[in-house]
């Protein structure tokens, strides 16, 4: 998968997609042995992140991207210009179609179905936004799809690209290295939607505290049966919205 990132912060990216499963997802030195097996981007790894500083394709000659909103009221609003050549031009770097979405807190709420959903793309084009956010005119002509992370404001998009983007790559076929991990996870299709069970490890004991005798019995149905039940008392205990609707009578 290519992901685009188009920003006026390109530089808080860099910590994060350069640490851990998001890093080693971009890394083609760790699929040599899998080439073939995998779809990998053009450099040899799973996934390719490519950041674009929106301020780059600005025609003010100071560099502007942002003005006072019309109406009046507090605030900046980023401007049409600078934001639709810098899709247009970065949406050429490559033949793929481009899924465009836009973080904005008046978005689609993200879930796990929309992170599994996602994952599939060839390409995504995630656009960060800042101040009060894009002259409308902006998103009307882009015709993005407007994702939100929760009900509360950043200050701007970047944080919110980079969960989407951790969310969706750990999905990518390879990205895990073992991709049972993601399967049983919280919300996923693999758990029916469910909450993960409990996990423990070694120290069998620690401080008094065992680990349930189940785990330790070897007999792997048995842990299953365990698992899944932990699975549904979590969930009626802490997220019963969760669960499927009763059968009506
Ligand atoms: N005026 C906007 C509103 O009240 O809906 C808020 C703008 S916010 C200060 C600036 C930018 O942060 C937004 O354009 C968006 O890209 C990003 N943002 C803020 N909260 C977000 C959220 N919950 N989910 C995704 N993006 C968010």
């Amino acid at each position: 998968m290519r992901i685009d990132i188009l920003t006026l912060f390109p530089e808080m990216f860099a910590p994060v997609l350069g640490a851990s499963i998001l890093k080693r997802a971009a890394d083609p030195a760790l699929y040599e042995k899998a080439a073939g097996e995998l779809t990998l981007e053009p450099h040899g790894a799973p996934v390719a992140y490519h950041l674009t500083d929106i301020r780059a394709y600005t025609t003010d000659k100071h560099g502007k991207v942002d003005d006072r909103p019309f109406g009046g009221g507090p605030g900046m609003v980023m401007q049409c210009q600078p934001v639709w050549d810098a899709v247009q031009a970065v949406e050429k770097l490559d033949p793929r179609k481009a899924r465009r979405i836009v973080l904005s807190p008046q978005g689609r709420r993200l879930d796990q179905p929309l992170v599994e959903e996602l994952a599939g793309q060839p390409r995504l084009l995630l656009i960060a936004g800042h101040y009060e956010g894009f002259d409308q005119r902006a998103i009307d002509a882009l015709e993005p799809l407007e994702v939100s992370i929760g009900d509360y404001v950043l200050s701007g998009g970047e944080l919110a690209a980079m969960v989407l983007t951790d969310a969706v790559v750990r999905l990518i076929p390879g990205v895990l290295g073992d991709e049972r991990s993601a399967h049983h996870e919280s919300f996923s299709a693999g758990a029916q939607g469910l909450l993960d069970y409990p996990h423990y490890t070694r120290p069998a004991v620690w401080q008094g505290r065992t680990v349930p005798e189940v785990l330790l019995s070897g007999d792997h149905a048995r842990i299953e049966a365990w698992r899944k039940e932990q699975a549904r008392h979590r969930t009626e205990l802490r997220r019963p919205d969760l669960l499927p609707p009763p059968e009506p009578a």
